[in-house]
């Protein structure tokens, strides 16, 4: 499968939900993301963030941060584990 931010194709698929599902979008529209994408839009943006700010794919391609993630996730080949920060997983857990 292709991942809809990075467009790497091969890589498995997790699905986002464009509007957490925290912040409501349980029903709403979702994208395929690769693992490393999800994790890093999780990692870079609150829920609150990705419902107001960035609840579209073309929304998160523009914005800064995830740009320059993309530049580099690019080059890396799908089959790669890449190492994202999980800070923002580990204030999530309670
Ligand atoms: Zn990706
Ligand atoms: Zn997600």
């Amino acid at each position: 499968m292709e991942c809809e931010l990075c467009g790497r194709k091969g890589v498995s698929s997790t699905v986002h939900h464009l509007t957490p599902k925290e912040e409501g979008g349980t029903f709403g529209p979702t994208a395929n993301l690769c693992p490393a994408c999800h994790k890093q839009i999780h990692a870079l943006y609150t829920n609150q963030e990705l419902a107001i700010r960035l609840n579209t794919i073309k929304k998160l391609k523009e914005d800064d941060q995830i740009r320059r993630f993309l530049k580099w996730i690019k080059k890396q080949p799908s089959t790669k584990r890449v190492k994202v920060s999980k800070s923002n997983e580990k204030n999530r857990k309670k």
